[in-house]
């Protein structure tokens, strides 16, 4: 693959997104590369049930909704997503930068900008699902849908846990926790909530085996509890164990990185030229992580990047609300 585009941002979480719409704004060609194979970063990957009730102008949206509404508002600037595609190196070229993606292929690009939140996120593995993930077991609910009907279980003890139980339940034809512990760590109300739906929640007990029919389909899951083995119908598994998150490769870029944040002046810019940094990434005194914060500095720094790629263009872009 050979790409050539004015900015490439790192990440397509919110504040990635709503970057790629400034910079289409900006008369400026963007992809877009994530190591997830969703938009909307943290939101869609731990969140995306949950309502959010401190974003400008929304009373409350749903996580999903947010994401939603975010690639609607970047696409007619048809951005080139690279979903999947982990963001690995940068060297400067003659003319920008050049951005190596795992699998080898480069995107070329005359600034980067970097949304890349607290990191790339590694799901914390299921041991008994080694070989499943794909195959019935998963690690996000993208569509609620694709489960209806469908027998369910989630395993873990957390929020995100309990949010794709609360999320599968009116639509799966059962729905089934299992957790290692006999303590959940997600909030009372939630664990209360799915008590009372009668979810069954299975605890001290730890996933052993998932198990094939004869089409080598999922269809039911092995628990070790006290009291001995019990056989849960499933058709997916949902591994909710949690993510890392790590800086990874972009610890090496030459950038000025403390406490796994970029450092960068009030133009967004890091230390390197025509690399900037928004978002939860991005550091300097004072700094608040939200959602609102993210946005303001992805306009912050598209507006910086537009002007240092051409110096006659104004650093502001006007009013959106001008335009036809
Ligand atoms: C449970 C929970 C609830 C929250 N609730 C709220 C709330 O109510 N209000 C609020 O304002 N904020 C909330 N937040 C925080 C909010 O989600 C973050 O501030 C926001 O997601 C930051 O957006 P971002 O785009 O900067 O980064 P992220 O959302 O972290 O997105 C960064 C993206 O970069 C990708 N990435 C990283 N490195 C690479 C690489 N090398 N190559 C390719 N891709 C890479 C990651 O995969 C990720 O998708 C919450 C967070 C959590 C965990």
């Amino acid at each position: 693959m050979e790409l050539s585009v004015d900015v490439l941002i790192v990440g397509a979480g919110p504040t990635g997104l709503f970057a790629a719409y400034y910079a289409g704004f900006r008369g400026l060609s963007m992809a877009l590369v994530d190591s997830l194979p969703e938009a909307g970063g943290q939101v869609t990957a731990m969140y995306p049930e949950k309502m959010i009730y401190d974003v400008g102008g929304f009373p409350a949206v749903r996580g999903r909704d947010l994401v939603k509404g975010l690639v609607e508002q970047a696409a007619p600037w048809q951005p080139t997503y690279l979903l999947g595609r982990k963001a690995e190196a940068l060297r400067e070229t003659g003319d920008g930068l050049d951005v190596l993606l795992d699998g080898g292929d480069v995107v070329h690009a005359r600034a980067v900008l970097v949304t890349a939140g607290i990191g790339e996120f590694t799901p914390r593995p299921l041991p008994a699902g080694d070989g499943w993930l794909g195959r019935g077991m998963v690690h996000f609910v993208p569509s609620l849908d694709a489960h209806a009907g469908q027998d369910v279980v989630v395993v873990g003890g957390g929020d995100s846990a309990f949010d794709w139980v609360l999320a599968l339940h009116p639509v799966a034809a059962s729905v089934t926790l299992v957790h290692r512990r006999a303590k959940f760590r997600a909030a009372e109300s939630i664990v209360r909530e799915a008590r009372g739906l009668g979810v069954p929640l299975i605890t001290d007990a730890e996933v052993a085996e998932l198990r094939a029919d004869a089409s080598g389909a999922l269809c039911e899951v092995v628990v070790t509890t006290k009291d001995g083995p019990q056989v849960v119908p499933a058709q997916t598994v949902v591994a909710a164990l949690g993510f890392t998150a790590d800086l990874g490769p972009i610890e090496n870029w030459g950038l000025e990185i403390d406490h796994r944040a970029i450092t960068v002046d009030s133009t967004m810019a890091t230390a390197r030229p025509r690399v900037y940094a928004a978002g939860d990434v991005a550091a300097y005194p004072g700094k608040v992580k939200l959602i609102a914060t993210g946005f303001g500095e992805a306009a912050t720094a598209v507006n910086n990047i537009a002007v240092a790629l051409d110096p006659q263009a104004h650093l502001f872009p006007g009013h959106s609300s001008n335009v036809e």
